[in-house]
């Protein structure tokens, strides 16, 4: 059994009605860089190590044969947020923790355009150069299709697109295997799961709630979504 963690945003969190007074959407989504670094801490004090979801896979595999050696705990980020590399990458490399930010391969360098309509702040996303530092520091990349499209709803042939075309523009962006799929929205069905395996993935994470084991299927992983308003109490009790 391994806790697979979800977070979005690590950054300041802003007033809840803005300077135009118009009030900011999705705040929850994001985790302040203090909170996250007492969730990292509290990991490394419990004797739990942060891993990616190459790592995940590797435990999951091994716990159908073999005992599992030592706490691990898996670490996602969805979006592929610029603030990822700036707040949070200090404090996985502090503990020397590993972790997968799932990037929107058309959208390196933009912002989070799919937020737009729903009124959600525009904020960067990391560029192609900003994903290799990434993975320089230590950590991996994921792939979370190349438009943050609705997968349910859209037609079969761009949901492949999507899912296959992502992952070798992101391979050509950093020079590394992509391996590791998110569901945009969380939203997928059997078809996506075939795609998925046919486009050559060793795992796919959704928005289910729960901790992943070896009988869950490797394209449906669930986990646990991490909130601007998860306390220390309410962490330590997801994971534990
Ligand atoms: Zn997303």
């Amino acid at each position: 059994m391994i806790p697979i963690l979800t977070y979005h945003q690590i950054d300041r969190i802003p007033p809840k009605v803005g300077a135009q007074g118009v009030r900011a959407k999705y705040r929850s989504l994001i985790v302040s860089p203090a909170s996250f670094a007492r969730q990292m801490w509290l990991l490394k004090t419990l004797g739990y190590r942060g891993v990616n979801m190459s790592e995940v896979m590797q435990y999951l595999r091994c716990e159908k044969t073999t005992e599992r050696h030592g706490k691990v705990v898996g670490i996602t980020f969805d979006d592929g947020y610029q603030n990822n590399l700036t707040h949070a990458l200090p404090v996985l490399q502090r503990y020397g923790f590993s972790s997968t930010c799932y990037a929107v391969s058309r959208l390196a360098g933009q912002t989070n355009r799919w937020d737009a309509e729903r009124g959600v702040a525009s904020k960067p996303l990391m560029t192609a150069v900003e994903m290799c530092e990434w993975i320089a520091g230590g950590q991996e990349v994921g792939s979370h299709t190349q438009h943050h499209v609705n997968l349910s709803l859209i037609d079969r042939g761009i949901a492949k697109d999507e899912m296959t075309k992502s992952k070798n523009e992101l391979e050509a962006m950093t020079g590394m295997d992509c391996r590791h799929f998110c569901y945009p929205y969380g939203e997928y069905d059997f078809d996506h799961i075939m795609m998925a395996r046919t486009a050559g993935y060793d795992s796919a994470t959704t928005t289910e709630h729960g901790i992943a084991d070896s009988s869950h299927g490797v394209f449906e992983l669930p986990r646990i979504g991490i909130l601007k308003n998860t306390n220390l109490w309410q962490f330590w009790r997801a994971i534990a």
